[in-house]
């Protein structure tokens, strides 16, 4: 079928709005008519680097909600007319799906990042062929997807559907990160490096958790605003704070039990080794440049029983995970509808700057 997305060229940074084929469902294939999409960095580190993903034009967008259409014959686990979220793919039969790690696939990147179907087929074309398509298992910047079972949780029809997308990235990184990876306990101290929608969702992990101290550290003071509103104690500007260790200090005067960085940033990362306490754990979800050394000191490490520990998906399960975040968001007790600002899909150059520029936190594009 014919169908709108926002496609990318190599060599070419941004997105254009084009019509492009997307395949029929095959057995195991579940077409999606997308409602909403989230814009994560993820999309955005491939498309600045002018899509020299597979060097080919690629449709990408990894956090689509939206309604079923279409299923093959050996789908059983939802139906047209469901409403689903779209989440990473896993295998379902590795060791690491088989104990609920499926974040830990072993077939993740042939799965979620190899541009096509397993067996190199594309899922989208245009006229001059194959598009690199079925990003994180749903490619979703655009009116349709086609997913599989494995990537899709079904959600009620009362729920905002087109807010909905953010659960299957970047919020479950956030709060997941801090409620299954760190599973911080109840009293203890987290500080929190960036208050994107990843480190928000972090604190708003953290407030779950009981965590008695939760520091942001953010320069924007709209996204501190907000972190204040989900749950921090403390909130740190950057530019106003030479030494962040000393900082902590001044707050927790034996250091934070946890840290958990959701920038990336190299000076970051040794700025929260130097926060942590005895047996602290700094967690890392964002993805540094290529070659980044560990921060800290080793012996430090070893003297004061710490680890550095890289997360994944906050080792979400997602058809456990994702429902427990939406009783969360019902609760009134994870409103991350409050970092969400909506635009047409039509509007990606303006959501990308906003969001750059810090005018927005989470960008939801409505196909
Ligand atoms: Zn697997
Ligand atoms: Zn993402």
């Amino acid at each position: 079928m014919k169908m709108t997305a926002a496609v990318c060229h190599p060599g070419k940074p941004g997105f254009v709005l084009e019509t492009v084929t997307l395949d029929a469902p095959r057995s195991n294939e579940i077409r999606v008519r997308i409602v909403g999409v989230g814009l994560c960095h993820t999309d955005l580190m491939i498309s600045e680097f002018g899509a020299a993903w597979n060097n080919a034009p690629a449709v990408l967008g990894h956090e689509g909600a939206g309604v079923v259409e279409a299923v093959g014959e050996a789908v059983t686990k939802v139906k047209p007319g469901d409403h689903v979220i779209l989440t990473f793919r896993s295998c379902g039969a590795c060791d690491r799906c088989t104990d609920h790690s499926p974040a830990y696939c072993r077939s993740m990147p042939s799965l979620n990042f190899a541009g096509a179907r397993s067996d190199g087929s594309a899922t989208i074309s245009n006229a001059n062929g194959p598009v690199a398509s079925n990003f994180f298992g749903q490619s979703s910047f655009a009116s349709h997807a086609l997913t599989q079972e494995s990537n899709v949780v079904r959600v009620d029809y009362d729920l905002p559907l087109e807010l909905l997308g953010p659960l299957g990235c970047g919020i479950q990184t956030g709060a997941g990160g801090v409620i299954n990876s760190l599973a911080a306990r109840h009293g203890s101290s987290i500080l929190i490096l960036g208050g994107g929608s990843v480190g928000l969702s972090a604190v708003m992990g953290a407030r779950l958790q009981g965590c008695a101290t939760i520091i942001l550290f953010e320069p924007q003071q709209s996204r501190r605003a907000l972190g204040l509103e989900f749950g921090a104690t403390h909130l740190l500007d950057p530019a106003t704070t030479p030494d962040l260790a000393a900082a902590i200090r001044a707050i927790v005067p034996m250091g934070v039990d946890y840290a958990f960085d959701s920038t990336g940033i190299p000076a970051a990362l040794a700025g929260a080794m130097a926060c942590l306490g005895s047996r602290g754990v700094l967690g890392v979800v964002a993805a540094s440049p290529p070659g980044t050394a560990l921060p800290g000191d080793i012996n430090q490490l070893i003297s004061m029983g710490q680890s550095v520990r890289g997360i994944v998906e906050g080792d979400s399960d997602p058809d456990l995970f994702i429902p427990v975040l939406i009783a969360h968001f019902r609760a009134g007790r994870l409103p991350f509808d409050r970092m969400i600002r909506t635009y047409p899909l039509a509007d990606i150059s303006r959501a990308i700057a906003d969001q750059h520029a810090g005018h927005v936190t989470k960008a939801v594009l409505l196909p």
